[in-house]
């Protein structure tokens, strides 16, 4: 991450959005060394020859905070449609193919790029690296985010299962040459991989920088237990983040319940990994007492609305777990499942998405609830507390809109319009601790034209490494598409598919 803005700077005139209150009001911001250090009515007195920013016209508020994306997929954008989460899966050897590791870093600098360009300044990358995250990978990512001046929490996507061990009737169905061409994918043996990240954690050294480490044990049913204790005793002793998809499809909710002969989360409870660092991604087929044992904890969710839908896993309920006490943050997931990276685009679909499920309107996610996760929920969830807000004390993290777009005409309250009405498009300019990312609508650190033409000639060298991986998929795909929903129709307690409510 660039070197936070260096000295005093003063950020006068603009209006600060805060939940507390339904319009923004005028506000002047100092900064020092990237910390805002005073906050208060226009006029406040400042050091002499302090560098002053006229916010007139703008509305400013915190940084959004992405809770779950994978950077290893906005290189796949636009390359599926009408996929489960079992046939992305699938797909992903396709997907994800053929990478070197220039690719790595193309692929976070371009989401990295458009994450800052729609006002998010910090986010959760659990990257996958295959068959191993390695030192370079992940310092290829982190540059990226570095360069292009975000603030990131990187935790390698890990497993030692491919999805046809974890999921056995999903194997049982494929013909034998299917089966030996997937048991070539397989993973090497889980210690092999925790000692890599044993390696990793201890030679870190981007957190100077505003990027700091994870772990990533991809899904319950893809590791041994064995492994996930592994983790939550490392993550223990470093004091890391603990990310997971857990139960984000009906598929993974009836596995888990098969292979465990309990829910997800109670598995995960009773191997030790559900605490305040823990962190569930999706998270959608839970019920009451799931909800009751990560709240028990501490533990967070990120909500992430848009992949939830284009994937069909089903509703969120996101009332029942903000209810239960939970912290709920917000994500857009990757490019390959969420499509775009556009944290107000979440924000909107977590309120309206609790709109759909019910006729009560005391029971909808409000807007300022879907703010709240769209900001400080998600840097909770991360265990980054400095932001998320604008305050005395918080992280010079923040975005500026132009009042001037049409998005803001009439302006009446404010936190309704971040939620409902902004798109990005009113993103005038974006600041990480005190340093301009984005000025005039332009990122001031990379050049996207150098990026687009990159990302051009990877996807027609994509093309022709990934030839067999997108055959294998096309062969597999007509048995992931038949075995997942016949699972999907088992019987669960939790009815979360607007399907389960029987006939409108
Ligand atoms: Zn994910």
């Amino acid at each position: 991450m660039p070197e936070p803005q260096r000295g005093d700077l003063v950020i006068r005139g603009g209006l600060v959005a805060d939940a507390a209150h339904p319009l923004a009001e005028a506000r002047d911001i100092l900064v020092r060394d990237g910390v805002i250090v005073t906050i208060g009515p226009p006029g406040i007195a400042v050091p002499e020859g302090t560098a002053a920013f006229d916010a007139s016209g703008l509305l400013l508020h915190p940084g959004l905070v992405n809770g779950h994306t994978h950077s290893h997929g906005f290189l796949g954008r636009g390359i599926g449609d009408r996929w489960t989460l079992e046939l992305l899966l699938a797909a992903s050897p396709w997907v994800s193919g053929g990478r070197t590791m220039d690719d790595i870093a193309l692929s976070a600098t371009i989401g990295a790029a458009e994450l800052a360009l729609k006002g998010c300044t910090a986010v959760l990358d659990m990257v996958g690296e295959l068959p191993l995250p390695t030192e370079e990978g992940l310092d290829a990512v982190a540059s990226a985010y570095d360069r292009v001046g975000l603030r990131a929490v990187i935790a390698p996507l890990v497993a030692d299962r491919t999805l046809y061990q974890a999921i056995p009737p999903l194997a049982e169905a494929l013909p034998g040459e299917l089966r030996e061409e997937v048991a070539r994918l397989a993973l090497p043996p889980w210690d092999r991989t925790f000692d890599a990240l044993v390696r990793l954690v201890r030679g870190w050294r981007w957190s100077g920088r505003g990027i700091g480490f994870g772990l990533g044990p991809t899904i319950p049913t893809h590791c041994d237990d064995a492994f996930l204790r592994a983790c939550a005793r490392l993550a223990g002793e470093h004091g890391l983040p603990l990310t997971m998809h857990v139960a984000e499809s009906k598929v993974q909710a009836v596995i888990g319940g098969r292979t465990y002969g309990r829910s997800l989360v109670r598995h995960l409870d009773a191997l030790g990994l559900i605490g305040p660092r823990f962190i569930a991604a999706h998270a959608i087929w839970l019920d009451d007492e799931d909800r009751a044992i990560l709240a028990a904890r501490g533990a967070s969710i990120i909500h992430n609305p848009s992949s939830n839908m284009k994937l069909g896993n089903g509703l969120f309920a996101m009332r029942e777990a903000l209810d239960a006490g939970i912290t709920v943050g917000l994500g857009t997931d990757t490019c390959s499942c969420g499509d775009n990276l556009n944290m107000y685009e979440a924000m909107r679909l977590a309120s309206l998405l609790s709109k759909v499920q019910g006729p009560d309107p005391a029971a909808w996610v409000s807007a300022e609830e879907a703010y709240r996760a769209g900001t400080e929920g998600s840097a909770r969830a991360l265990g980054l507390p400095g932001i998320g807000r604008i305050e005395e004390g918080a992280l010079a993290d923040i975005v500026f809109l132009d009042l001037g777009h049409p998005n803001w005409m009439p302006h009446r309250w404010t936190v309704n319009q971040l939620v409902h009405g902004e798109d990005g498009t009113a993103v005038r300019h974006v600041c990480v601790g005190g340093r301009f990312i984005v000025r005039d609508g332009r990122l001031t650190t990379v050049d996207l034209d150098s990026l687009r033409s990159k990302a051009e000639e990877h996807r027609q060298r994509h093309e022709r490494a990934t030839r067999h991986e997108r055959a294998l998929f096309e062969r597999l795909a007509p048995i992931v598409a038949r075995v997942g929903p016949a699972l999907a129709a088992e019987p669960l307690s939790v009815r979360r598919y607007l399907s389960d409510r029987g006939p409108f």
